[in-house]
């Protein structure tokens, strides 16, 4: 095929499309023009007795208010666009008057199953695109359904000249259903948003256990703080669910913050049930005096306190620096012995290096784990607590057990080329019992970096702009 060919091809389809959509646009009658109806209806879809009908009403409301509403009915529109469609023929006919632009369009395509209400600048306030689209869906879209495109018409024309001649009634509705989809909208996303976080998290606590390593230690060992699954489905589930839908349901402009700050009191609520279940575990273990047991405990939930802390910082925030303080105030709590039941009492640093071995003192001295020593001030019994230190770099020492191993030296042997590959060797010892243990790995050889010059990457042209439409193309359309 010729490039010439192609143009011709290309000239012949552009002007079939130009003239198939200028016979279309000359096919709809101009009805005002020709006899003073309203209604346009080559296709014969209205009977003649709703065009009387509807033309009476539409000749009142022109007399009284100067709005015109120009009706078209008709079979099909073929591959054209509804809105192209109605704004084109809005500016062509003309409808409403000059400067006010009161004007409405009732565009009614069968073929497409289709009603398209154009609203002229002057109607967009009285005709807003949520106010129009209600009446297609309640008084006109239930008689098309059933084929009885005259009762649908009649319906809808009534409804709109009943908006238009009380203009308050409409703003109520329109300013309601607006305000109420939007806010419907945004609580139907929180609600898809977060069931499937729900559901996903619900998901994982059931089956985490399975997948879950094995040196992993159970997620609690106290009983209160473990909620049943009915109460865990009640409290993280249903009732979230339950707020989100009472307050998508409410008729009110403010549901959504409303909704949101139930959901945060709510989850505020929750947290001090936690804190009162934290405060059983702690009174069970007080009884038998398990002080190491209690620091332990609390040392778990430090993470969780924080980020509570900062989500509801009151008064949480206060208290995770309560709950720091807590651990202290439980490992230095005064205790009795297990021997004697006399009084105990926690040596200071010096003194207890007397007690702990000489891995331990390493251990203490590299601050890879912190030891208590308590003594017995009435048999001289002692006990030792250790603390390990969580963001320690020394690991438990493959031959002594001391937590003191640790990589001591990482150098390159052989530096990797562009061709070759290289060598490195790493070497961790345990700085207690000087154990040491030589590793080497293999660096990857080299690769020239690519150079962002000469890249293809096409970048896309910013074609095509949204707005200087003057048109206003405000309305809705409804199918059926
Ligand atoms: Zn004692
Ligand atoms: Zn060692």
């Amino acid at each position: 095929m010729t490039i010439k060919s192609i143009t011709l091809l290309l000239i012949t389809t552009l002007g079939m499309g130009i003239l198939t959509a200028q016979s279309l646009r000359e096919s709809i009658p101009n009805q005002k023009k020709i006899d003073g109806s309203y209604v346009s209806n080559p296709d014969k879809i209205l009977s003649q007795a709703t065009i009387t009908q509807i033309d009476t009403l539409l000749e009142a409301l022109e007399k009284n208010t100067g709005i015109q509403i120009a009706i078209a009915a008709l079979n099909s529109i073929g591959e054209e666009d509804i809105f192209t469609l109605a704004q084109d023929l809005f500016t062509t006919w003309g409808i409403g008057s000059k400067g006010k632009d009161e004007g409405l369009l009732i565009l009614f395509v069968q073929e497409q199953r289709t009603i398209r209400f154009h609203t002229g600048y002057g109607l967009e306030g009285q005709l807003p695109d949520v106010v129009c689209k209600r009446i297609q869906r309640d008084y006109m879209l239930p008689h098309f359904k059933n084929g009885d495109y005259d009762a649908g018409m009649l319906a809808g024309v009534q409804q709109v000249l009943s908006i238009l001649q009380s203009p308050a009634s409409a703003d109520v509705v329109s300013n309601n259903e607006e305000r109420l989809s939007d806010y419907s909208a945004f609580l139907l996303f929180l609600a898809i948003f977060f069931a499937p976080t729900i559901i996903g998290i619900f998901i994982y606590k059931q089956y985490s256990g399975k997948f879950a390593n094995a040196s992993k230690p159970a997620p609690t060992p106290y009983p209160a703080m473990r909620l049943p699954r009915w109460r865990w489905l009640v409290q993280v589930v249903f009732i979230p669910i339950a707020i989100v839908t009472f307050f998508s349901l409410m008729d009110d402009d403010n549901a959504v913050g409303l909704c949101v700050l139930t959901l945060y009191s709510y989850a505020w609520l929750t947290l001090f049930l936690r804190l009162w279940r934290m405060q059983q575990v702690i009174k069970s273990l007080l009884q038998t005096q398990d002080y190491y047991a209690i620091v332990e405990f609390l040392r778990k939930q430090t993470w969780y306190w924080l980020i509570m802390g900062l989500l509801f910082p009151l008064p949480f925030l206060a208290y995770f620096f309560y709950h720091l303080a807590r651990r202290r105030i439980y490992r230095n709590h005064p205790r009795q012995c297990n021997q004697c039941q006399g009084d105990m009492k926690k040596l200071n640093e010096q003194e207890d290096d007397a007690y702990l071995s000489a891995s331990q003192q390493v251990e203490e001295k590299i601050k890879s784990v912190d030891y208590d020593v308590w003594k017995c001030q009435a048999c001289e019994s002692i006990e030792v607590w250790y603390y390990l230190n969580r963001f320690t770099k020394y690991e438990p020492c493959p031959k002594c057990k001391t937590i003191a191993y640790t990589l001591i030296s990482d150098k390159t042997i052989k530096r990797a080329s562009y061709t070759a590959s290289g060598t490195g060797e790493k070497v961790h010892a345990c700085l207690f019992c000087q154990y040491e243990k030589k590793s080497t790995y293999a660096i990857p050889i080299l690769v020239p970096s690519a150079s962002s010059s000469g890249g293809t990457g096409g970048s896309r042209s910013s074609s095509g702009s949204w707005g200087g439409g003057r048109s206003g193309g405000g309305g809705a359309s409804s199918s059926w």
